[in-house]
C-alpha cells in the first residue's frame, strides 16, 4: 500500500513535471511566434531583391536564361 508521503512526493513529481512542460512548450511557442515575424520580413526582402520566383532556364543555343516554359526565341 502506497504510504501518504508516496502520494505526495509522486504528486509533486507530476506537478513539476508538468509545470516545466508547460514552461518548455511556452518558451517553444514564443520562438515559433517570433520566427514567422523574421521569415515573412525575410520573403518580404528577396521578393524585393528578386521578383521574379520563377526557375530559370538556360538556353542550350545562345545561353539566355528564361522562365522555364516560356517561349523562347534566340535573338542571333
Ligand atoms: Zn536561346
Amino acid at each position: 500500500m502506497l504510504s501518504f508521503s508516496k502520494i505526495i512526493f509522486t504528486a509533486l513529481v507530476f506537478v513539476v513535471v508538468w509545470q516545466g512542460f508547460k514552461l518548455f512548450n511556452r518558451s517553444k511557442q514564443v520562438a515559433a511566434d517570433e520566427q514567422p515575424k523574421q521569415t515573412k520580413d525575410q520573403s518580404k526582402t528577396s521578393k524585393k531583391a528578386n521578383p521574379v520566383a520563377h526557375e530559370l532556364e538556360k538556353c542550350p543555343d545562345c545561353g539566355v536564361y528564361h522562365a522555364e516554359g516560356n517561349a523562347h526565341r534566340c535573338d542571333d
